[in-house]
């Protein structure tokens, strides 16, 4: 059964191939003015959409980055596993340079897992280029529109669009908005999702139950909805960080930059100490330019090169919750570009569950940053001003807090200036340092990044940048309906009262799956099938057992942190069912990777005391006795 699965896969894979290359025809052009001769990205592909193809061993690229030397270096090592760094790996292996990255804890462990999860033009940054008659901020919403619909043809089965509703309580709010959103469908032309538009007071409470439609002096006059794209972000980080490993790329998790290594007689940076997390271990890797993607934390890789450096990030924090799915519309999200006191608030589904923010506040930069109860409250508040049902701080599942890298250009005239959109520069020769931007552009992102590499480095790559037609992995041969075949698929017999029958699969495990894995969702389903790791590992949500498994085999899931915050998102969807949910992984995870009861003990601790900084001192989920409840 599961061999038949693969065998059709790999035809639906070669048939996605064809369709993408005939697709390509046109833009093939494009990748031969870069440079590209097609044979790489042919290879590229075929590699990334072979269901058999298996990343290599962690100890495997482990080992690659220990193999090198001064004489014999990589072209590029990328320091920071976030979007960027994950980007820049996948963009360098594709050129055909030899590239390793290593990422201080896990892939999407830093911002890169803990943002608002929109694909976005910017549309805040259309009004300020009407306004200001801004050129820059409008090449800004260009740029992004552009990859927006880039990112969401590169992993189709992480990300989607999502019309989002803009309440207006005016007439001026519904011309205002709807003008101002008739543009952004202007500007993004071709890679417009789909047209915006307005809905009557009637029609927006049917879209929008829990919406306000009066109250607080005012009466709701319509709503505009437009279209953002919406993305599983740390799913879509770890299949970065895998699809550059399928393409040749040594990417290591669990491994931290603690020194760079200069040359003695030019000074210029030729490698990096390297501290393997895990086992403790200590090594040298050597490459002919270092790109530092080490988001909010380039700063101090930055002072590894040069103690004196001038600082380039100027952070900024923000705060999400989670609630439960009963606040929003599955298919529709609520956005408040400006509220009354000029805040942007907004309540989006996600992965069932309702997701709302956000604060955006100076910080000091912390690798596990917390959110505060002022600032969940402050959300809470916000929210229930646009809602006609009271939410409580007791249906807080779960909150975050993530660290913007906004960036301030150290080659920049003006440098009072912060820049949303990013920065590469080499202010240290062979360190080339790329923050700023945002996840929706961090192919473009990389893309810069490997060409300020190249010159700093004099590579030579075999051909140019090919990731805007290179899907990442689980992406090729998955179509919206592959669910359905999924659970067509799939007979786990299961024991029911001490009779053994066949077990279906439902549709919300298939639903998940399919999003979540792509194509591979058929190994993770074989796994279920084969080894008995069916079941689902807490209640209320459709995560397999089989996915531990099959995230520790095939993405480098290291620990049990690593499976409930990046390979599935528990601990950001409820904080409670994380807990839950863990001796279950532990157990799993331990099989996979030979713990002992040590190591057993140690995961557990780590990851309920990680969760802790999921929750505020306040949180009204607690049921652990320490906390007050409100
Ligand atoms: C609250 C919030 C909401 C956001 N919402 C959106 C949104 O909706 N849409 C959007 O497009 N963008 C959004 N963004 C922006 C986006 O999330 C970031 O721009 C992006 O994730 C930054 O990625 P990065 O790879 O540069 O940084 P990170 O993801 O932080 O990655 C840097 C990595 O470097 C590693 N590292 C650091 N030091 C070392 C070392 N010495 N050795 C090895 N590794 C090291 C870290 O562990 C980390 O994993 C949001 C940001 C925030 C904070």
């Amino acid at each position: 059964m599961a061999s038949t699965a693969f065998r059709l896969r790999r035809i639906g894979a070669i048939i996605t191939i064809s369709g993408a290359t005939l697709a390509a025809t046109a833009t093939a052009a494009s990748a031969q003015s870069n440079g590209g001769d097609g044979t790489a990205l042919w290879a590229a592909r075929q590699r990334v959409a072979d269901p058999a193809a298996v990343v290599p061993r962690r100890s495997v690229q482990e080992a690659a980055l220990e193999g090198t030397s001064r004489v014999n270096p990589l072209d590029v090592l990328v320091i920071g596993g976030g979007a960027t760094g994950c980007g820049v790996a996948l963009d360098a292996a594709t050129r055909g340079l030899r590239v390793g990255l290593v990422e201080r804890d896990d892939f999407s462990s830093g911002t890169s897992s803990r943002s608002t999860k929109l694909i976005h033009g910017g549309v805040r940054y259309l009004e300020k280029a009407v306004f200001n008659l801004d050129y820059g901020q409008l090449k800004l919403v260009f740029h992004a529109l552009k990859e927006r619909k880039q990112v969401i043809q590169n992993a189709p089965h992480l990300c989607h669009a999502l019309p989002c509703m803009n309440p207006c309580f005016s007439w001026f709010e519904v011309v205002y908005y709807w003008s101002g959103l008739k543009l952004y469908d202007l500007v993004a032309g071709r890679q417009m999702l789909h047209l915006s538009r307005y809905y009557s007071v009637e029609q927006s409470a049917q879209l929008f139950p829990t919406l306000a439609t009066k109250g607080k002096g005012r009466s709701l006059k319509g709503t505009v909805v437009y279209y953002d794209g919406q993305m599983n972000d740390s799913r879509l980080n770890v299949g970065l960080a895998c699809t550059a490993a399928l393409v040749g790329a040594a990417v290591l998790n669990h491994a931290e930059v603690v020194e760079l290594i200069k040359d003695e007689v030019d000074e210029r940076v030729v490698g990096a100490r390297v501290r393997d997390t895990i086992s403790g271990k200590v090594f040298d890797t050597y490459a002919k330019v270092v790109v530092n993607a080490a988001g909010p934390f380039c700063d101090a890789v930055r002072k590894m090169a040069n103690k004196d450096a001038e600082p380039m990030i100027c952070p900024s924090s923000g705060v999400h919750i989670v609630l439960p799915d009963y606040y929003s519309p599955e298919g529709m999200g609520l956005i408040v570009p400006k509220t009354k006191d000029g805040r942007v608030v907004f309540m989006l589904p996600w992965l069932g569950r309702t997701i709302a923010g956000t604060t955006d506040s100076s910080t000091t930069i912390t690798m596990l940053p917390e959110p505060h109860e002022d600032e969940i409250q402050f959300i809470l508040d916000a929210i229930c001003d646009y809602l006609n049902v009271q939410v409580r701080r007791s249906d807080v599942l779960s909150a975050w807090s993530g660290i913007r890298p906004l960036a301030i250009d150290p080659n920049a005239k003006n440098t009072e200036s912060i820049s949303r959109d990013h920065v590469v520069s080499e202010d240290f020769p062979g360190l080339i340092t790329i923050t700023g931007g945002k996840w929706t552009t961090y192919r473009s992102m990389a893309e810069d990044a490997v060409d300020a590499a190249i010159k700093s480095g004099k590579l030579k790559p075999e051909n140019g940048c090919v990731t805007d037609q290179l899907r990442i992995v689980g992406a090729y041969g998955w179509e919206p309906a592959s669910f359905t075949v999924l659970a067509q698929n799939y007979i786990r017999m299961k024991q029911t009262k001490g009779k053994v029958i066949p077990g279906v699969m439902d549709t919300a495990v298939s639903k998940h799956l399919s999003h979540a894995y792509g194509s591979a969702s058929e190994h993770v389903a074989a796994i279920a099938q084969n080894e008995n790791l069916g079941k689902r590992i807490v209640h209320g949500y459709p995560y397999l057992e089989a996915e531990v498994a099959y995230c520790a085999r095939n993405e480098y899931c290291e620990s049990a942190i690593d499976f409930i915050a990046r390979r599935s998102r528990l601990a950001f969807l409820d904080t409670d069912a994380a807990s839950r949910a863990l001796p279950r992984i532990i157990q799993i995870l331990a099989t996979e990777h030979k713990w002992d009861k040590s190591r057993q003990k140690l995961e557990l601790q780590k990851a309920n005391e990680f969760l802790e900084t999921f929750k505020s001192s306040k949180n009204a989920q607690f049921r652990d006795g320490k906390h007050n409840r409100k």
